[in-house]
């Protein structure tokens, strides 16, 4: 009778502490993620509609989702990420707190991203030992990769993406160590709700699930409860419809609460029906997809495209080789503390078995030193409690009784992790994705054209030029694979005849094949034009006349001045043979910022020498003279000036002062000609086919007429 009353005094203690822990680990993470508000409220260009703006560009495809949702509509065929689960999450805490979107797409992050510190707190909470979560909960909100994608402003489904895993493993590990039936619900509700929130989820908790499994028959093979969690499981990541999921998980769920049910028999026939209606979903398909894929590499590259297209995974820079100094402190901070991470996580699941649970989301994180940096993420809160466990550890083995001695050297190790993770966030300064400039320009565009209106401008701009002014885009952050990327490539790159055409013909077969389904638009246009050779076909773009489709929209060319800086990776997406995908080779296309100008020239960087009466430049070792040099500046007028010097009209090298910008084109004829050059940097747009809509200095924006 004693030792129960002392239990319940013990247990009631430790919720208490409980409690108060995740309170104190939850201030600590906002307030860290304070820290770039702090440093980013000294740029007033930083601000839009008095708040600060968010800095990853996938956001703005959320927040256009959430804007249409207020608004309680969205048009047809504008890609808007109405009713997707962040978009729907945003919308609620709005309507519920009655607070700004830009407030909302602010701070989400910074609320949702904290919440890591109760699944690692309740996971601590079921080996009884507070002190195991405490550091890491500390650690895991703020160390490194988990801090870069969780920060103010990042507002993406990452803010719940390895906060609903860990509330998965906390349930299985709940009813592992408990092994009470009312426990078996919690990691279903949280599959269900972690697959709705991001779909791409699905590997990790079958991962997480198998070895679930394979721990049942180890050591639990004869307890009738495991089995039935594994029936609820299989349910809840079963393709079903939302709704039916529910009703079949919870009558699954009623069988622990009514006594006579409660049998072997009963189970294992829930067990197969489960597994049954998890097969007749379609649920083994991924599985014998990846098998086939990697056992009998059966199934080939897809490709039903006539045309080679570039290859967007060439201009994407990441090594094979990871740096590991990098990885391991993108997990943990520094090198030392995910060795002893590491060692404790080891450590743990030799003391505690149902901690292996938790290695499907360690080793996802580890995939990083083969997949890329992104994965780092997930094994962030692993880690940790690895961690967390290994200074507890040490403490028990040498047998520090005196709790002063235990917890200055638990304040010191803390401290110590944390304080390069502390380095890295007052570092990490990262800038919004957009300018109020430009935010402006895009605000005075949303009064100017309708919402069914097109903007042609590279991906990058897709989604904050949606969100911004309400209309639609041919590419953004989630469409630009090559095919995607082609139209717009060669309308920014191309003569202005050819970009206009090239334009039109997208935008209207763009349109169509929403409805009509035909694939590819460029192969439509080509039969349409009754041309077999796109060669062909793209010459013929220059011409005046060509048939063109019929106009249903308005197209506005978005040109802002940041994408000088990757106008050499535009032009890649269409400088190539389509036909076997062979580059037609680099254009010549370089700008420079920081030049000095002495006796000998003006040094524009590297061994690159403008001379000083403009007329020769030294490129790579060789004196080139320079057909004409140009100087483009807003006078007091606010007009565009330009002044003209012109030298050898045999050479096909340009060179532009951009004196606005403080900035030297170096450039070759073709690129000169280039839609993007004549009319962002020249203002020189065919009155025939290009109207001026705003003209400032961070983007330029023109109407087309055709
Ligand atoms: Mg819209």
């Amino acid at each position: 009778m004693y030792k129960i009353l002392h239990n319940q005094i013990k247990n009631l203690k430790l919720q208490k502490h409980l409690f108060l822990m995740i309170f104190i680990a939850f201030c600590f993470s906002v307030l860290a993620r304070l820290y770039w508000v702090f440093w980013a409220s000294e740029y007033p260009i930083f601000f839009w509609n008095d708040t600060l703006m968010i800095s990853t560009n996938d956001g703005y495809a959320f927040a256009e989702g959430v804007r249409d949702m207020i608004a309680g509509f969205h048009q047809e065929n504008d890609l808007s990420y109405y009713g997707s689960s962040l978009s729907t999450l945003t919308y609620y805490i709005i309507k519920l707190f009655n607070i700004k979107i830009e407030i909302a797409m602010l701070y989400m992050s910074v609320v949702f991203g904290s919440f890591i510190v109760i699944p690692i707190l309740l996971i601590s909470n079921e080996y009884k030992n507070l002190k195991i979560g405490f550091v890491a909960a500390l650690i895991a909100s703020i160390a490194n990769s988990y801090y870069n994608r969780t920060m103010t402003g990042y507002y993406d489904t990452d803010m719940l993406n390895i906060v609903l895993p860990l509330f998965i493993i906390w349930g299985l590990i709940r009813v592992s160590e408990q092994k009470r039936g009312v426990d078996t619900i919690i990691a279903p509700i949280f599959i269900i709700t972690y697959n709705w929130w991001y779909g791409s989820g699905f590997s990790l908790i079958m991962a997480t699930i198998t070895i679930f499994f394979i721990y049942t028959i180890i050591f639990e093979r004869k307890n009738l409860l495991f089995y039935l969690q594994i029936s609820l499981l299989i349910l809840a990541v079963a393709n079903l419809n939302l709704y039916i999921k529910f009703i079949l998980i919870f009558s699954f769920y009623s069988i622990i609460f009514i006594k006579n049910l409660y049998n072997k028999k009963f189970i294992f026939s829930s067990l197969a029906i489960a597994l049954a209606i998890f097969t007749a979903c379609g649920g083994l398909n991924p599985i014998i997809f990846q098998l086939k894929f990697y056992l009998f590499r059966e199934v080939s590259e897809v490709s039903n495209l006539s045309f080679k297209f570039f290859n967007v995974n060439q201009t994407i820079q990441e090594s094979g080789i990871v740096d590991f100094v990098l990885f391991c402190e993108r997990i943990s901070g520094s090198v030392p503390v995910f060795l002893i991470s590491i060692f404790g996580v080891l450590l743990f699941c030799f003391k505690h078995r149902s901690f292996c649970v938790a290695l499907a989301m360690l080793g996802l994180g580890i995939l990083a030193l083969k997949g890329g940096l992104r994965f780092t993420i997930y094994a962030v809160p692993i880690a940790a409690l690895g961690f967390g466990f290994f200074i507890v550890s040490v403490a028990q083995f040498f047998n520090i009784k005196d709790n002063r001695i235990f917890n200055t050297i638990y304040a010191l190790a803390t401290f110590l992790a944390i304080f390069p993770i502390a380095e890295h966030i007052k570092n990490y300064k990262i800038s919004p994705v957009f300018m109020k400039s430009e935010v402006e320009i895009l605000d005075r565009l949303k009064s100017i054209a309708k919402r069914d209106d097109y903007v042609l401008a590279w991906w990058d701009y897709g989604y904050p030029i949606r969100y911004y002014s309400d209309v639609k885009t041919l590419i953004d952050g989630g469409k630009h694979l090559g095919k995607d990327n082609f139209a717009v490539s060669f309308a920014l790159s191309q003569d202005q005849q050819s970009s206009a055409n090239m334009a039109r013909l997208e935008v209207e077969y763009t349109q169509r094949n929403f409805k009509e389904k035909f694939g590819l638009n460029l192969n439509k246009m080509l039969s349409d034009a009754n041309s077999t050779d796109i060669n062909d076909f793209l010459n013929s773009l220059k011409n005046k006349n060509i048939n063109l489709a019929k106009k249903t929209s308005e197209i506005y060319y978005y040109l802002p001045d940041r994408m000088i800086y990757i106008f050499p990776t535009i032009l890649q997406f269409s400088r190539l043979d389509l036909q076997n995908g062979k580059s037609w080779g680099d254009p010549l296309f370089y700008y420079f910022e920081n030049y000095k100008q002495n006796e000998n020239g003006i040094q524009l960087g590297g061994n690159i020498i403008l001379s000083n009466n403009l007329t020769n430049i030294l490129l790579n070792g060789m004196n080139l003279n320079i057909n004409t040099f140009f100087e483009v500046k807003t006078n007091e007028n606010d007009n565009l000036e330009i002044l003209k010097i012109q030298n050898d009209t045999n050479s096909k090298l340009y060179v532009i002062f951009m004196r606005d910008y403080a900035r030297f084109l170096v450039l070759d004829e073709s690129m000169l000609n280039s839609t993007f050059i004549q009319l962002f940097v020249f203002e020189n747009y065919d009155k025939e086919l290009f109207e001026p809509v705003i003209l400032e200095n961070s983007a330029k924006i023109y109407r087309l007429k055709i």
